[in-house]
Formats: C-alpha cells, structure tokens, sequence
C-alpha cells in the first residue's frame, strides 16, 4: 500500500497531481480511496440513498451526438412520445410509492408546441401529487425563457452533462455546428443556475481518446463550477452509431467500470456535500454497479419508471438493464439491494442536494 495515496487522502484539497494518482489507483490502494470516500459520504451526507423514478419521455432528439442510440440520424431507431396520461401514471406511482421525486428526460426537441407541452406536464405532476414530489428534468439545452417557464410550473432541478470538459475533445464526440456546441452547453448551465434550478452535470467515462488526465479535469469542472449534483457513468457503445467505429480502442467494459467507482469516490471527496448519482449506465456493465457505486460514495438512484412497452427504444447504449422490469419488481429488488449495500431510502423526501442548500439557505 503506498505512503502516497496515503498522503493524498489526509489532504485538505485535492489538486489535478493527486486526482491522477487516485483515479490510476491499483487493487490495494482503491480500498483506502473507497473507505475514506465513504467515511466523507456518512460524515457529511449521511447513509441515506434517495429515489428519482425516472420516466423516459420521448426518444426524439433533434440532435447527433456521435455516441448516442438514439441520436436524429440513427433511421434504425423507432421512436416514440409517451402521453401525458402515460407520463402521469408513472408519476403517480412514484408519489403513492413515496419516491419523493421523478426525473422527466428525453431527446432534446425544442418549438412552441413541445414547450407548452411540457409546462403542462410538470404543472399536472405537481397538481396530481398536491406539490409534494420534486420534479428534475432532463431535456437538453433550452432557451432561458423556456427553463424559466418550466421552472415556474413547478420544476426545480435540472440534469445537463457537460459530457466531457475538454472543449478539445468536445468536437470528437459531436458534430462540429451551431446545435452541439461546448459553449453553449456551458452557458445552458449558467443560465439552468441563474432561472434558480439545482444544477446537475455529468461526463462519460471511458470514452475513446479520453486519458486519466481529462478526467481528473472532469472533477475539477464540476468543482469549479459549484455542480450540486452529478450523474457520470461509463461510456458504453452502441452499434449504430459513429462513435462505434472506435470500439477496438476502449477500455474493457469492467476496466471504465471501475474508472466510474474510483471518479464518484474521487468526486465525493473533493465535492462532499453535493448529490452523486449511482447511473443506469453502471449497472449495465455489472449488475450490482449501482450498489458498488453507493459504498462508494453515491447518494442518488434513479429506478425506471418508463412505461415498459417504451423501454426497448430508450436504447442509448448496449445492454440496457432492467427493460423488461416492470415498476413493482425493480422497486422490490432495488430496495433489498440498498439495504445490503448499507444504505437506508429516504422514502417521500425530495432528498435536495445539501451544496445548494448551503448556498441558497433560503431557498428550499
Ligand atoms: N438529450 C438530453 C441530453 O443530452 O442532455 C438528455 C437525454 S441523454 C440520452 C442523457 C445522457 O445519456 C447524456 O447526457 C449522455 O451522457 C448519456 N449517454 C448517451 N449515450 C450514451 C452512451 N453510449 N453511453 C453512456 N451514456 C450515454
Ligand atoms: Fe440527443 Fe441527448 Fe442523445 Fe445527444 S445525448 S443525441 S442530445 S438524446
């Protein structure tokens, strides 16, 4: 075991050199990097897991983001937009199942009609469960009246991965056009911020030509732009895509696995009191991933509550888990999961993350 990592982990604040080491850790000096992750995880966020049922709105996207199986350009892929009826049903098993919060998500579309579409949509969910579940959405980048817009029916949380934090590197994984640019993106997340939403960014991991180095400035991003949540996964590619044409030059699957533990142990202890999610994205390469993922410092689980006959075509990558499980099975298997990775549910608390209370304590 090395005196280093040793070193590293008695350190007030970790620097890009430290990040490098910990993330190239081997076998012996994970564990210390794991405890002391969880150690930081009780101390300052405590052992409870908190649920967002995520409902998969629609897989229309009018975006191409090379990695992607449900980018415009995949013709293969089938689409579909759930009903409002359908979207409200899921909703309403996440509140009578005291989930707390839900997560709409879909493929970025914008145009009046969708817009007002979704205003309703969150102002029902929140009528429907008499204002008591939290609403994060997930739907790309938006204009700053739309964010308001959704903001004001009721939404207070939004996920928008930065993706990969290399501006460099943004153009390898995107078209090079006005619709997939880095500093748009960006921007889309200052504006998420000053609307008033939590902001929740996230990276993949593992992506071909991305070195230990990027990711350690992953981190860093997310820490110098005060993220209060994150949701990072492994890379996982997908046949009909372009970005599948690398697939020689991966990592293999189990090896960006455990890269993805050792960036949320990482994260949770240069960023202690924000949320971290346990993504779908880890469990699809092992199937505890999600539970490996809260011992190690991740306090969010997102179980699908996508009506299952939309499932299948939610494909963003390989092996998709859990598409044939119904809503009442994954809750049941979830639960015994969490309990034995020593975590206890907050069942019917919107689990907000701690980071943005400390900086808006008067806000939630
Ligand atoms: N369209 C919205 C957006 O891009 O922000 C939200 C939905 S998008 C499907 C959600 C996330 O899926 C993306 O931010 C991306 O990180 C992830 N994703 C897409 N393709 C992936 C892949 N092949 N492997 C792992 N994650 C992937
Ligand atoms: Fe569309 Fe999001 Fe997939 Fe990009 S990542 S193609 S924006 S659904």
């Amino acid at each position: 075991m090395s005196d280093d990592i040793k070193h590293i982990l008695e350190k007030e604040n970790l620097e890009k050199p430290d990040l490098v080491k910990l993330l190239s850790a081997g076998e012996e000096d994970r564990k210390l990097l794991f405890e002391k992750a969880m150690a930081v995880k009780e101390a300052l966020v405590g052992k409870k897991v908190f649920y967002r049922g995520l409902i998969e709105f629609s897989n229309l996207c009018a975006k191409n983001c090379y990695y992607c199986g449900i980018r415009a350009g995949n013709k293969k892929q089938h689409r579909y937009e759930a009903s409002e009826d359908e979207v409200l049903e899921a909703a309403r098993y996440a509140w009578e199942n005291r989930f707390g919060s839900v997560v709409i998500q879909a493929g970025e579309r914008s145009g009046k009609n969708y817009v007002a579409r979704i205003e309703s949509l969150v102002a029902r969910i929140k009528d429907m469960s008499k204002g008591e579940l939290g609403i994060t959405l997930s739907l790309g980048e938006q204009t700053e009246e739309t964010y308001r817009r959704w903001f004001d029916a009721g939404a207070h949380r939004y996920l928008l991965r930065i993706e990969v934090s290399n501006p460099a590197l943004y153009p390898t994984y995107h078209p090079v056009d006005k619709t997939h640019d880095y500093n748009a993106r960006l921007e889309a997340l200052y504006l998420l911020r000053k609307v008033g939403y939590q902001v929740g960014s996230g990276v993949m991991i593992g992506l071909p030509f991305q070195s230990v180095e990027d990711l350690a400035d992953d981190l860093l991003f997310f820490q110098e732009h005060d993220i209060d949540m994150v949701g990072m996964g492994p890379y996982i590619e997908h046949a009909d895509t372009p970005m599948y044409k690398y697939k020689d030059r991966l990592l293999p699957k189990m090896e960006r696995f455990n890269l993805s533990l050792k960036m949320v142990a990482c994260l949770r202890i240069l960023m202690k009191d924000i949320n971290i999610a346990a993504t779908t994205a880890m469990q699809a390469i092992d199937p505890m991933g999600r539970e490996k993922a809260i011992k190690v410092g991740a306090n969010i689980i997102m179980p699908n509550l996508t009506p299952t006959k939309y499932r299948d075509d939610y494909l963003l990558y390989e092996d998709k888990p859990c598409t044939d499980e119904d809503a009442e099975e994954c809750k049941r298997c979830l639960e015994a999961r969490i309990h034995m990775a020593g975590g206890e549910i907050g069942y019917g608390e919107w689990g907000d993350s701690k980071h943005f209370k400390k900086r808006n304590p008067g806000n939630v």
